[in-house]
């Protein structure tokens, strides 16, 4: 059983791997070649920044297919993700730690499959997916990463929200009030622009997919006019511990336990 984790994040978590080496793949999707890659003992770390090195690619942009495709292809089983989001619940405030169970899709443009009817996608193990995939989606999140990442935040000594439900817009622009109000009536608890498709194409693909988000700001109404000062404030405050967790996610030993992303 190959042991390959991957990483997704942004800037605060690029530093980790600064010294890494890059690769570049290619995907029938498009190539990646912002694929950093490093070794801790025998696990090989991939680590894939979600909007370029640069920051320069909006989450509507971002090839989400080609990025999993890439992981898919080196071998990776396990994606840990971060991200960057508002809350949309009062308790929740700016600074804090979510690692979300629930997903609601709010996007409007993505592509959301691999699967377009013609596709086959083979796996390590021998089988195949191809034509009309309908997945069960019932838990999005995977039950094993999830509790990894509640456990190393916790081992950090940061509080941790252990449960949430990411709404996920089209973005690039932020929510209105209104779309706030919809989206607290629904449900959730975190509102952000990235986790569709990139935990239903992961699952697509039966790897493990799971994130950690790290709120910086309320939703739009629920606070005065937030300053882009603030939000990096926050950020630059908590991404240390981020990286702390990353650290402890990249050496622990990682639960064997049958999940069901694979089946
Ligand atoms: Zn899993």
């Amino acid at each position: 059983m190959s042991d390959k984790i991957a990483i997704i994040g942004g800037s605060g978590v690029y530093d980790l791997f600064k010294k890494a080496s890059k690769i570049s793949v290619k995907t029938p999707y498009g190539k990646v070649e912002t694929i950093k890659k490093t070794k801790y003992k025998e696990r090989e770390i991939f680590f894939l920044p979600r909007h370029g090195p640069k920051h320069s690619v909006p989450p509507h942009l971002i090839n989400y297919k080609a990025n999993i495709f890439a992981l898919h292809s080196l071998g990776v089983k396990k994606i840990y993700a971060t991200n960057a989001v508002g809350s949309i619940d009062i308790s929740i405030k700016p600074g804090d730690f979510v690692v979300p169970d629930q997903i609601i899709d709010m996007t409007k443009v993505r592509p959301l499959t691999f699967f377009d009817g013609s596709t086959t996608i083979k796996f390590e193990d021998g089988s195949s997916r191809k034509g009309v995939v309908h997945l069960d989606y019932t838990e999005p999140y995977c039950i094993n990463l999830r509790n990894m990442y509640i456990k190393a935040v916790e081992d950090i000594g940061e509080m941790v929200y252990t449960k949430g439900v990411y709404v996920c817009s089209e973005g690039p622009r932020f929510e209105t009030s209104a779309e706030i109000i919809m989206y607290q009536k629904m449900g959730g608890t975190l509102a952000g622009m990235t986790t569709v498709p990139e935990a239903i194409l992961a699952r697509e693909l039966k790897m493990c997919y799971s994130t950690l988000c790290l709120i910086t700001n309320f939703g739009a109404g629920m606070q005065e006019k937030i300053t882009h000062e603030e939000v990096v404030e926050i950020f630059e405050q908590k991404t240390n511990q981020v990286k702390e967790v990353m650290k402890k996610i990249i050496s622990s030993e990682h639960s064997s336990v049958k999940c069901n992303c694979i089946s």
